[in-house]
């Protein structure tokens, strides 16, 4: 099974100078050695974070586009993110879904580019209130993953976090027994009904991981559920906190 992941999604936050006063609070802090732990910078800063932030931790583009080079005002590409040492990218962020309106398919073809191309991808994917409200969560959870599925050919570099648009940044975190847990199992069932192989991968791998509003309160009971292998932590993971959420299992 994969080491427990912690991901911080920094978004469109910071400068050189409070990212890097980061930088020295998370080089300096004890961390749990079995957990992964990969920061999401902005791209503009991604060779700054990299060169700055220990080793031992990863980073993360929040982004990339689906072809290799070219006319492509303002995009980048996954050569580019390795070529700043860089080996994670964030994709079908909601935020990027929402916001700017990219699609299932566009995310489906930017993770197989960004896989065929090494990077490891933190694929996002989850249900808008209205869409929890109108009863569809499994359907439009399971549309997203299947695009994100057809796309992987070695899930060893994909992690899926289930991150529920209603629990970004609003304080409420999707509780495990309530929703994250439903959820889950209701995506995992409609696979196997339709693919078999892939929720064979989900079993064994533990693909899954919460997300949204997560902070150093709530983590440790998150992180001793036993179907939470992860977070993805946007506000929180710009805080001292962070620390202490990286070492929720410990
Ligand atoms: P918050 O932790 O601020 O709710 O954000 C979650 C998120 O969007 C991480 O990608």
């Amino acid at each position: 099974t994969r080491k427990f992941f912690v991901g911080g999604n920094w978004k469109m936050n910071g400068d050189k100078k409070s990212l890097g006063e980061l930088i020295q609070t998370m080089n300096g802090a004890k961390v749990d050695p079995n957990v992964e732990v990969v920061c999401g910078a902005p791209t503009i800063y991604l060779d700054f974070v990299r060169s700055k932030l220990d080793a031992k931790f990863g980073v993360a583009a929040q982004n990339c586009y689906k072809v290799p080079k070219g006319a492509f005002t303002g995009e980048i590409s996954p050569a580019m993110i390795k070529d700043c040492g860089v080996n994670w990218v964030i994709l079908g962020h909601s935020e990027r879904r929402h916001v700017f309106g990219e699609s299932d398919e566009l995310i489906g073809q930017k993770t197989a580019h960004a896989l065929e191309n090494g990077l490891g991808v933190i694929a996002c994917i989850g249900e808008k209130l209205d869409e929890r409200e109108g009863g569809i969560t499994e359907k439009v959870v399971f549309a997203q993953t299947k695009v994100i599925a057809d796309n992987v050919k070695d899930w060893s570099k994909v992690v899926l976090a289930y991150e529920p648009v209603w629990a970004i940044g609003t304080g409420k975190t999707a509780s495990p027994q309530q929703s994250l847990l439903r959820t889950h199992h209701n995506v995992c069932i409609k696979f196997m009904y339709s693919y078999f192989i892939i929720f064979l991968y989900f079993l064994l791998m533990n693909l899954f991981f919460v997300s949204g509003s997560v902070t150093g309160g709530t983590c440790k009971e998150l992180a001793s559920q036993k179907d939470v292998d992860g977070f993805l932590v946007g506000g929180a993971s710009l805080k001292p906190e962070f620390i202490e959420i990286m070492n929720a299992k410990a």
